[in-house]
């Protein structure tokens, strides 16, 4: 039987995360392999989100909810790493948090995680990376906005955290978490 006989049989003739019976075809469950336990079966809708040719639509990947239930594992796989994806939305967290895997299953979900290694570093005025944990000086006299206090040149700021803007950090001035501008900013 051709894979996408197997596919279509197992999912009974329906996209595996979303349900819809339009423009099925076969979506390989990175790293790409050729037998059925590796691919599922997904519409157009979700395979052209999953491989990046159109933008993420974040209300379509509700259908994750559901999917993610499902017994197939390269189906929790594809839930685990859109959720992921989506994880700045609160439900989808939640789904995440719900969602458990087994050890196998796991590894190769997170073998398909992409987004620490394609994030952009976060650099401080002299180009060096900053990290969480980081110490550093503020180089500059710093108006911080909402908070009604200047954050004075010097000023060290202790165990940075990083933000999903690489050109921001978090850290804690006078008492209060601000954000700062990573190129105002010196590492210890
Ligand atoms: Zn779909």
């Amino acid at each position: 039987m051709s894979i996408l006989a197997t596919l279509t049989e197992r999912s009974n003739h329906q996209c595996e995360l979303c349900q819809s019976t339009e423009q099925l075809d076969i979506y390989k469950v990175p790293p790409e392999e050729t037998d059925a336990d590796k691919c599922i079966l997904a519409c157009q809708t979700c395979r052209d989100q999953l491989t990046g040719v159109v933008e993420t639509d974040v209300n379509h990947w509700r259908c994750l909810s559901d999917a993610m239930w499902s017994v197939v594992p390269a189906v929790q796989v594809t839930a685990y790493r859109q959720l992921h994806q989506l994880s700045g939305e609160a439900w989808a967290q939640d789904n995440l948090d719900m969602l458990y895997l087994e050890e196998d299953v796991k590894a190769w979900a997170e073998a398909g995680l992409t987004d620490n290694e394609d994030r952009v570093p976060t650099l401080d005025a002299n180009g060096t990376e900053l990290k969480a944990g980081d110490n550093v000086t503020i180089i500059k006299d710093l108006q911080v906005k909402g908070a009604g206090f200047t954050a004075k040149r010097g000023t060290a700021v202790r165990n940075i955290s990083l933000t999903d803007n690489p050109e921001h950090i978090e850290g804690r001035v006078n008492g209060t978490r601000i954000v700062l501008v990573s190129a105002y900013l010196k590492k210890m």
